[in-house]
Order: C-alpha cells, then sequence, then structure tokens
C-alpha cells in the first residue's frame, strides 16, 4: 500500500465517523513494515467523551500497546491535521511520523466557524508550595 492508500483509508474511516453521528475523522496507525496496527473513528459525541478523536485515541493505543522501539518506527495516517489537544498527545506517544490530508486551515474553510475560544488562564501563583511536590521528581 502506498501512502495515498493509507490517507484514502483515514479518509474512509472519517466518512464511516459522520455515517456513525459523529465528527467526520478517521486515523490509522501503520507499523515499520507497513501493516495497519490499528484504526481509530472520532467518537466524541457516540461515546459523550471530548477527548475521542481518532489520532489521540491512536496515541493513547500506542503509547498502551507498543514498545517505544516500534513506536518511533510507526506513522499515523490521518484525514486531518491534528488538532492541539492530539499535538500534545502525540508529542508524549513516541510516534514516529504523522502523514495528513486537509491541513487545519483548509479544514477551518470547510467549516462556518472555527476552532474553540481559549480558556482564560491565570498563573504563576504560590511557587514555594507548588514546586515541593515536584522538586526532585525529575533528576
Ligand atoms: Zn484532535
Amino acid at each position: 500500500m502506498t501512502p495515498e492508500d493509507f490517507l484514502r483509508r483515514a479518509i474512509e474511516l472519517a466518512a464511516e465517523a459522520r455515517r456513525n453521528g459523529n465528527p467526520p475523522f478517521g486515523s490509522l496507525l501503520v507499523g515499520p513494515d507497513g501493516d495497519v496496527l490499528a484504526e481509530a473513528q472520532n467518537s466524541t459525541i457516540t461515546d459523550g467523551n471530548i477527548s475521542f478523536h481518532p489520532e489521540l485515541k491512536l496515541a493513547v493505543w500506542a503509547a498502551q500497546s507498543l514498545g517505544a522501539e516500534t513506536a518511533a518506527g510507526t506513522t499515523m495516517y490521518t484525514s486531518c491535521e491534528p488538532c492541539g489537544m492530539c499535538g500534545g498527545a502525540l508529542a508524549r506517544s513516541g510516534l514516529g511520523r504523522v502523514v495528513f490530508a486537509l491541513s487545519g486551515e483548509q479544514l477551518d474553510g470547510l467549516k462556518p466557524s472555527g476552532g474553540f475560544p481559549a480558556v482564560p488562564q491565570e498563573g504563576p501563583a504560590l511557587y514555594d508550595e507548588a514546586r515541593v511536590p515536584v522538586e526532585g521528581y525529575y533528576t
């Protein structure tokens, strides 16, 4: 299978997610030898979980199921460029690379309004207290 074939499968999974009542996104994880290791669809609506993006599901699955060396040799093919939430999970997952079809910008052009408003954040605060459980953990 070519990279375009894997992307077409991700697009099929996106269409299937939509038919199942969810936002139209799908992804698959391909191992170093070209085998499809896992597939996922968005199921945020039917599972009632805002984190159930296919890229995040596969990143969690890989971190739980694959050794670091195997994970590093994988490629995720996904119907759309990963969002910020999934990008953070992918950075922690150790996967080798991501290949996407639609860019985030192209997706925004297909939607009436793009993105979610950022939640205001305040901080830092209570440094002397907050640092106590962290000090020494990463050494
Ligand atoms: Zn996402």
